[in-house]
C-alpha cells in the first residue's frame, strides 16, 4: 500500500472511530503500528512505532486546553488527564477529580485516592504500575463559598468521555474495573445500584470489567462487610490477571 493511500485509509477508519467509538476494531496503537509499518517498508521511516505513552502525548495536550464545557473550563485550576504506566494490564476508572485532584492535576490523590492506593498495594502493584483516570478530566464546579465535590452531570459524562475511550484504546489493559455507580454511567451509559452491578465480570469493548464501589463510599461506610466486598471484587480481578494471590491476600481485609 502506497503512503498516501495508508494515509487515507487511516484517516477513514479514525472518522469512522471518532463518531461510533465500538468501529472500526482497529485500535489506535494498532494503526500507529500499521502506519510504521508501512513507512517503514517505503524506506522513509526506520520500523519505531510510537510507544503507548507517545500516543497518549497529544491526548493529554487536547484535554489540557480542552473548552468543550465551558463552566468547567473557566472554573477548573487544571485538568487532570490520567496517571500511571501506559502499558498497563490494569486500569481504574473513576468518575471525576475533586477538590485535593483539581489542584494537584493527578487522579486519587485526595483521602479516597490514598484508599484506592492502599487497594493497589495489597493487590501487590505499585501505583506506578497500574493506570488511573477519570470519566471526566475537569472538576465539576461547586457555587462559590461552598465546600465539597459534586458528581459529574450526564452531560458533561458524555462530553469528555472520548477523551477516556482514546486512552482504553491506546493503555488496551488487560482488566478494566470502574470505582463506583457513576463511573459506570459514564464508560457503559447504563445506570443500575452497585448491588446490581458490582462483584461479577462485565465488558467494555471486549475489555473485562469489573465494577465495585468507589473508595469514597468506604470512607463514608467502614463497615468491614463492605471494605471486604470491595476486596473480593479485587481478587476476581487478580485472578483474571493470572497473578498469584497468596493465602494472606484472600484473607485479607482493607
Ligand atoms: S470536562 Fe472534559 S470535555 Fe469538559 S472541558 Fe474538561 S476536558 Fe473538556
Amino acid at each position: 500500500m502506497t503512503q498516501p493511500a495508508l494515509d487515507l485509509v487511516i484517516a477513514a477508519l479514525e472518522k469512522i472511530r471518532e463518531e461510533n467509538d465500538r468501529a472500526p476494531r482497529a485500535s489506535r496503537t494498532a494503526l500507529a503500528r500499521l502506519q510504521a509499518e508501512v513507512l517503514q517498508k517505503a524506506g522513509t521511516q526506520p520500523l519505531t512505532a510510537p510507544n503507548k505513552a507517545e500516543l497518549l502525548a497529544p491526548i493529554r495536550e487536547r484535554v489540557r486546553g480542552c473548552t468543550k464545557c465551558p463552566h468547567l473550563a473557566c472554573t477548573r485550576t487544571q485538568t487532570v488527564f490520567g496517571v500511571g504506566n501506559p502499558d498497563a494490564e490494569l486500569m481504574f476508572i473513576g468518575e471525576a477529580p475533586g477538590v485535593d485532584e483539581d489542584k494537584q492535576g493527578e487522579p486519587f490523590v485526595g483521602r479516597a485516592g490514598q484508599l484506592l492506593t492502599k487497594i493497589i498495594k495489597a493487590m501487590n502493584f505499585a501505583r506506578e504500575d497500574v493506570y488511573i483516570a477519570n470519566i471526566l478530566k475537569c472538576r465539576p464546579d461547586t457555587p462559590a463559598g461552598t465546600f465539597g465535590n459534586r458528581a459529574p452531570t450526564p452531560i458533561e459524562m458524555q462530553t469528555c468521555r472520548p477523551y477516556l475511550v482514546e486512552q482504553i484504546e491506546i493503555i488496551e489493559p488487560k482488566v478494566l474495573v470502574a470505582l463506583g455507580a457513576v463511573a459506570v454511567e459514564g464508560l457503559l451509559g447504563t445506570r443500575g445500584t452497585m448491588r446490581e452491578l458490582r462483584g461479577r465480570w462485565h465488558a467494555y469493548n471486549g475489555i473485562p470489567l469489573m465494577i465495585t464501589y468507589h473508595p469514597a463510599y468506604l470512607l463514608r461506610n467502614q463497615a468491614p462487610s463492605e471494605k471486604r466486598k470491595v476486596w473480593e471484587d479485587m481478587l476476581q480481578v487478580l485472578e483474571r490477571l493470572e497473578r498469584p494471590i497468596t493465602e494472606r491476600q484472600r484473607n485479607y481485609f482493607l
